[in-house]
């Protein structure tokens, strides 16, 4: 069944407009493009959750910060198409970025206190230019349901936290982390690893499987555990951490003790790429 490529936001929420009057519910899956496993795992999701499934595809400039990697992220519109195809999504909208912001825009959402921490900090205007873009998707595509992905922890609070301030009516569903068969979290940036950078980056989802066993094991120093993680994504190969962190699932604040459920996430650079895992944790309440 061939997809249809809907480029403008009118006639997206015109094609939206359409299906509501039917009686029928839409579901999104916003994306960047470049698909893997994990992308195709959230769409055959928004198929399951909903009557018509969106897919969205935007290299969005304005969550990019100077110096990174808009110009060189990876475009694939050709597999990307045949793939929405074989998964059987009804849209594949993709505006350009002139369509999103046009001559003389200047609106942004921007989200307090959750930002402040983890990819907050280090990547400066990141999150406003997610809030606003994901805001302006859900203006333009409608949905009943949007779909993301485990992987962007706290862009996932952002965006719930978006949802909740603005009162918009949609359910956000968060997916867990796919990874590959050796550990590493799937990610359209991987495409810029060497084979050694790739062995590089396995220190970063083997660290955390250490850590989380350190603190089902009892550890509850904080410190202790951030230094384990550093000690083994540096030992893994060259990279530069940009960040561990132990934080609270909910608020993002970088917690000092552990206890309640947290969130353990990580931002390393390796070679060319930046890349980012986490993982959740319930420490057992008895130790
Ligand atoms: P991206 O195209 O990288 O912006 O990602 C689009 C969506 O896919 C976001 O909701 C991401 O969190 C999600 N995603 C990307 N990689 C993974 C992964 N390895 N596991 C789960 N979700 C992912």
């Amino acid at each position: 069944m061939s997809v249809e490529i809907i480029e403008t936001v009118r006639a997206m929420q015109a094609r939206s407009e359409e299906w509501r009057a039917a009686g029928e519910t839409v579901a999104l899956v916003p994306t960047m493009g470049a698909f893997h496993e994990a992308h195709l795992g959230l769409m055959r999701e928004g198929r399951r959750r909903a009557d018509r499934l969106v897919v969205s595809l935007f290299v969005n400039p304005t969550q990019f910060g100077p110096g990174e990697d808009y110009e060189a992220y990876p475009r694939n519109l050709e597999a990307d198409l045949k793939a929405t195809e074989d998964i059987g999504v009804d849209v594949l909208y993709h505006p350009s970025a002139e369509e999103m912001y046009p001559e003389g825009y200047a609106s942004y959402v921007e989200v307090e206190g959750l930002t402040d921490t983890l990819c907050g900090p280090s990547r400066p205007g990141h999150f406003r230019g997610v809030a606003t873009v994901v805001a302006k998707l859900f203006t333009a595509v409608k949905p009943h349901v949007a779909i993301f992905g485990e992987k962007d922890f706290q862009q996932l609070a952002v965006i719930r936290r978006v949802v909740a301030d603005l009162h918009l009516e949609i359910e956000i569903v968060g997916m867990p982390i796919v990874r590959e068969a050796d550990g590493l979290a799937m990610s359209s940036r991987n495409l810029y690893l060497s084979a050694e950078e790739r062995r590089t980056a396995l220190g970063l989802s083997g660290s955390l499987v250490i850590a989380r066993q350190m603190i089902l094991d009892g550890e509850r120093d904080v410190q202790t555990i951030e230094e384990k993680l550093r000690s083994h994504i540096e030992a893994a190969g060259p990279c530069t951490i940009d960040y561990v962190a132990v934080a609270d699932q909910e608020t993002m604040a970088l917690k000092e003790t552990i206890d309640g459920p947290l969130l353990i996430a990580l931002a390393v650079r390796v070679g060319p790429a930046r890349l980012i895992d986490n993982t959740v944790i319930e420490p057992p309440a008895s130790s």
